[in-house]
């Protein structure tokens, strides 16, 4: 089967313009850069197969220098389409080299008159841009969070594909591709065919990596605390039940530590606003210092944190609450005796396996912590009037 060129380049032109233009308005909607340099590389693929189209009326020189520069600054926005999404900075002279060196070898008498040559050179430079590409996921892939697999094998094919084209095609001279006959017609036709699945390929999976990260994005949103990175309440009931659910399996028990920060309103009434806001970030970083990577921890209201301990008896969880306690009272962030938190402790040994249940349990063991004098831990071990044991702590400077 051979396949017509005249009508192949102009379905890519019009192929390569469309999605280019699609790609640019869907980077228009959310200004992700690696959409942005996409429709571009999409654009210039039309601009540059445009002017193949042109070399067959005659301005062969213009079109031969132009069309093939175009047609590598096109490889190279691909690349640096690429490096945006692993949040790289575009290389200026990593996306002009190319067309560089194509301009410089021009100038050669003997290069500019080798078909040969030039179709090698720019087979080499054009998969040169798709090793770049490859690489920069590949290097990044640990950090990428996404299904980038498909974004890699396209490339490597695609530049697969112009390294066996740089060794082996011979090259075809236009006049015999517009007439779409002679020798080398399958190789060129072949050529322009895999351009076009590619530039789909490669614009629907890059969309598609776009599009999942930013639902990542939304949904560590969603479940965190701006100002702490902490999770935040919904956060924590959903990973706490999972977890409680885990131990009730296992039979292992858990412990839920309710921390409140003391006087907090006099803190930011004495301090100011953004003083109180460092005050909160502090709390969760010598908490989370102190908690192990299993836990669970949340900012789940105004200065309040839950924390939820996984194989831990009342006498481990308040050994990690009296460490959390002191840690926080010794920052010197303020005058001292500003700074002290209250927590309260149940275990699911006392208290179930029920999430809201502890919770509501936890806070009475806060509860009895500010009743008596708060910069206290107190643990909840049967019914809440029954037995509070284990309270320590010094009253605050109130
Ligand atoms: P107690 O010892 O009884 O817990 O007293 P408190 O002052 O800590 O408790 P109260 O509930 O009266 O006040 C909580 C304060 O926490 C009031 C509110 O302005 C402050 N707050 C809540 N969220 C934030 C926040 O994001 N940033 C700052 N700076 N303050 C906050
Ligand atoms: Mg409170
Ligand atoms: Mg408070």
């Amino acid at each position: 089967m051979s396949l017509h060129i005249p009508t192949l380049l102009i379905v890519a032109v019009f192929v390569f313009c469309l999605m280019g233009l699609l790609t640019v308005h869907a980077w228009s909607r959310g200004r992700e850069p690696t959409l942005g340099y996409l429709g571009i590389m999409l654009l210039l693929a039309s601009l540059g197969t445009g002017l193949i189209v042109v070399r067959g009326v005659g301005v062969d020189f213009v079109a031969l220098i132009l069309g093939n520069v175009v047609l590598l600054l096109s490889a190279a926005m691909n690349w640096t389409a690429m490096r945006a999404f692993v949040q790289r900075k575009p290389s200026l002279p990593g996306i002009f080299a190319g067309c560089g060196v194509w301009l410089l070898m021009c100038l050669l008498p003997q290069f500019y008159a080798s078909l040969s040559a030039r179709v090698t050179l720019y087979s080499l430079l054009a998969a040169s841009y798709g090793v770049l590409s490859a690489l920069e996921l590949w290097r990044n892939r640990a950090t990428l969070e996404v299904a980038y697999a498909p974004a890699l094998v396209l490339t490597l094919l695609h530049t697969a594909f112009y390294s066996i084209r740089a060794l082996t095609d011979p090259g075809l001279p236009m006049k015999n591709a517009q007439a779409s006959g002679g020798e080398g017609v399958p190789f060129f036709s072949f050529m322009l065919f895999e351009s076009m699945l590619y530039a789909i390929g490669i614009a629907y999976v890059t969309l598609a990596m776009v599009k999942e990260r930013a639902e990542l994005r939304f949904k560590a949103a969603a479940f965190s605390d701006a100002l702490t990175g902490a999770g935040n309440r919904r956060a924590f009931m959903l990973k706490g039940e999972k977890l409680l659910a885990d131990c009730n399996r296992h039979q292992r028990s858990a412990a839920l530590l309710l921390c409140d920060l003391d006087h907090f309103k006099r803190v930011n009434d004495s301090f100011g606003h953004p003083m109180g806001d460092q005050v909160l970030i502090a709390f969760s970083q010598v908490t989370r210092a102190t908690l192990r990577s299993g836990d669970v921890f949340a900012r789940i209201g105004g200065e309040e944190f839950a924390c939820l301990l996984v194989d831990s008896d009342a006498a481990g969880a308040f050994e990690v609450a009296e460490r959390i306690r002191r840690g926080f009272a010794e920052l010197d962030l303020l005058t001292p005796g500003f700074l002290s938190v209250s927590i309260g402790i149940v275990t699911t040994t006392a208290a179930g396996h029920d999430l809201s249940h502890l919770l509501s349990q936890a806070d009475q063991a806060l509860y009895q912590a500010k009743a008596h004098g708060r910069n206290r831990v107190q643990v909840m071990t049967k019914m809440p009037t029954q037995v509070v044991t284990h309270s320590t702590g010094h009253t605050n400077a109130s």
